[in-house]
């Protein structure tokens, strides 16, 4: 149902009037999702917020969490004679160790922005002397059409088409969060889009088993609100439940069709996140019935040591340690412009989020 401006506002009203009069102690909420970091500062969440509610950024933007590794095997992979690189456009612009998608590509790698996996078929066909490795990023949400592209490279008999996956699932690096006392986190807004895949069950330990509160929250500024308000209700009254703000998409079983696609094409493995190392099942490798379209196994290479930016804290930023503008890089040698590390390319990094809402650049000052 669409609500008015005026009902929107008087929503608005109720629930940041609500979290005014629950926030009697200082708490720490962490949006653990980078759609939800920048629908917070475009809708002004932060100046709304009394100053005992801190937000804090999560690991949830696929592309800051990608580590040098997979960006160093790509840039080797766009090197390789023969070859054409397909990808979401976030990922040019990264810095790898040595060299990024970008600097590559004005070298004359063959490398092509698509919207989506599908689009990486066409270009096998029409280039069937080449091999074409799609750059498998992201989380939940968009392993489903990986996986169903790989269903119909094999059922289109294409022997050219590849993947390098870097998939990646977001309860692993939850618990890997948990477990770092360090980050003190109070409660959890969780995001909408995966749970719609994955369902609630995965998110029940965040709770269950480390009494943390979590809401899986939309997307909106009402949902945001709201989600800050349910989790200042469970801390007021001493819970820790997880909860579902966002029911007109998320559903408890979340999605089965979704997530037979995925089973049938990937299982789960360990995988690197930048500034958390390797974390135990929280990525997605091909099953053996589709490890010919795997890139790393179909075509290996050797790829020599990695290493991060120097002086960029994105890895802490990413466990929710520091805000950006701790930063020390942060709006002097790094800016969108002329980003040092992932996390201020993506659109749903953070530090690009502090950076081109403002907040950022007051502190820099
Ligand atoms: S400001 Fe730049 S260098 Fe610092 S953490 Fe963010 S992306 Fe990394």
């Amino acid at each position: 149902m669409l609500l008015t401006a005026e009902e929107t506002a008087r929503a608005a009203r109720f629930f940041t009037d609500g979290i005014t009069c629950l926030a009697t102690r200082p708490v720490r909420l962490m949006e653990v999702c980078g759609t939800h970091t920048v629908a917070i500062f475009r809708a002004g969440i932060r100046q709304l917020l009394p100053a005992a509610v801190e937000l804090v950024s999560g690991p949830g933007c696929p592309v800051c969490v990608t580590p040098n590794e997979y960006l160093d095997t790509a840039i080797a992979y766009s090197r390789r004679p023969g070859t054409i690189i397909t990808t979401f456009g976030d990922m040019l612009r990264v810095p790898g160790s040595e060299s990024s998608l970008m600097a590559e590509k004005a070298c004359g790698a063959d490398i092509r922005i698509v919207y989506s996996a599908l689009d990486s078929l066409a270009i096998a066909r029409d280039n069937p002397g080449q091999a074409v490795i799609f750059l498998a990023v992201g989380f939940e949400t968009t392993a489903p059409t990986a996986a169903a592209t790989i269903l119909q490279a094999d059922k289109q008999g294409l022997t050219n088409f590849f993947v390098l996956s870097a998939h990646k699932l977001v309860p692993p690096a939850l618990k890997a969060i948990l477990a770092t006392p360090a980050t003190k986190v109070d409660g959890f807004l969780l995001p909408g889009h995966t749970a719609a895949i994955s369902g609630l069950e995965p998110y029940r330990f965040v709770a269950g088993q480390f009494g943390v509160p979590a809401v899986v929250t939309g997307f909106e500024a009402l949902d945001i609100l709201q989600g800050i308000y349910m989790l200042l209700q469970q801390l007021q009254q001493g819970q820790a439940e997880l909860q579902n703000q966002y029911r007109r998409v998320v559903k408890t079983e979340g999605n089965p069709a979704a997530r037979d696609i995925l089973d049938q094409v990937y299982q789960p493995a360990g995988t690197g996140w930048r500034g958390f190392g390797e974390i135990a099942g929280s990525g997605l490798e091909l099953t053996a019935a589709f490890r010919r379209f795997d890139a790393q196994a179909a075509l290996p290479l050797t790829v020599a040591g990695s290493r991060e930016p120097a002086g960029c804290r994105c890895g802490e930023v990413l466990r929710g340690l520091i805000t950006p503008p701790a930063c020390p890089c942060f709006g002097r040698h790094c800016t969108p412009e002329q980003p040092v590390g992932a996390c201020m390319v993506s659109v749903e990094g953070a530090c690009a989020a502090w950076y081109k809402y403002g907040q950022g650049r007051w502190s820099c000052e």
